[in-house]
């Protein structure tokens, strides 16, 4: 695959159609490489492996991340997050991490460098027993990673920066980085995401380009909004401009969940141009 260019623009999207018409989808939009995530439920086998192999090769896509998602997981709110999200839920935890696996061996095969997923929320006492059973499960995976040359990311958002600094630091592998999504940082009210960026800089392999909204103050539990690029709380501009200050050289992943089909890519749209807006200002 191409190697894309330093703050190339990508797309987060998802598999589930036919690939080839996945990617045309997703070049239509401006680009040519992204993160692909792959539903809990979608079947993992070398017939969905060889067309996708072939689909990439097909439309001269690069692929930076294969994001695993889990079976039984919801985002309705903070509560049913940390109920149902990630590594923490004990009675999936071994289902889970043989999907992580697999979904390894899938990456490995179509050539990308790098896995990750939402582990969910951390818990802040390192003396938890959910504590040091995710962690466990990270190093495994972080290491079943590594036997492919991949890089395992955790997504941001679910706990403050410096939570995920100490536990990584925990973890102690090389190969675990971040996926640093700077609008959920916001949407779990989580902290500021551009000083989040000062601290986790050097542990982020990819980022997310995402915008949103604080959680409404009379709703506890409740998950702020995400907004269309640029028309949320993230302040896009200044996490670019903190991003290449950092000397982040990977590409900026677009990602947009709205349910609405047309919204989301129309708003994937107007984000490409307003990111080639913002480098060609900083150039
Ligand atoms: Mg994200």
């Amino acid at each position: 695959m191409r190697q894309p260019e330093p703050l190339e623009i990508g797309v987060m999207f998802w598999a589930g159609g036919d690939p080839a018409a996945t990617l045309q989808e997703v070049k239509s939009l401006g680009v040519r490489c992204g993160q692909l995530g792959i539903p809990g439920t979608m079947p993992l086998n070398d017939a969905v492996t060889a067309a996708w192999k072939q689909a990439l090769e097909a439309e001269q896509f690069t692929l930076v991340t294969v994001f695993a998602a889990y079976d039984g997981e919801s985002y309705a709110d903070i509560p049913t997050v940390q109920r149902t999200v990630g590594f923490i839920p004990e009675t999936t935890r071994a289902e889970r991490e043989a999907r992580t696996y697999a979904i390894s061996d899938f990456a490995a095969a179509l050539g990308v460098p790098s896995i990750a997923c939402h582990i969910g929320f951390i818990p802040e006492d390192p003396a938890n027993p959910d504590y040091k059973a995710v962690r466990e499960m990270v190093r495994r995976v972080a290491d079943y990673a590594a036997r492919h040359g991949q890089t395992f990311a955790l997504e941001t958002g679910q706990e403050p920066a410096r939570v995920l600094l100490r536990f990584i630091e925990d973890v102690a592998r090389p190969n675990v980085r971040i996926n640093f999504d700077p609008a959920n940082m916001i949407l779990y009210g989580t902290g500021d995401p551009i000083e989040a960026l000062d601290l986790l800089g050097p542990l982020v392999i990819s980022v997310h380009c995402k915008d949103g909204d604080w959680p409404p103050r009379d709703r506890p539990g409740a998950l702020g909004t995400e907004r269309p690029l640029g028309q949320g709380s993230v302040g896009i501009r200044r996490f670019i401009q903190k991003l290449k200050q950092l000397g982040y050289r990977g590409t900026l992943n677009i990602e947009r969940e709205v349910e609405d089909r047309e919204q989301r890519l129309a708003d994937i749209r107007t984000a490409v141009r307003l990111l080639e807006q913002i480098k060609a200002e900083l150039a």
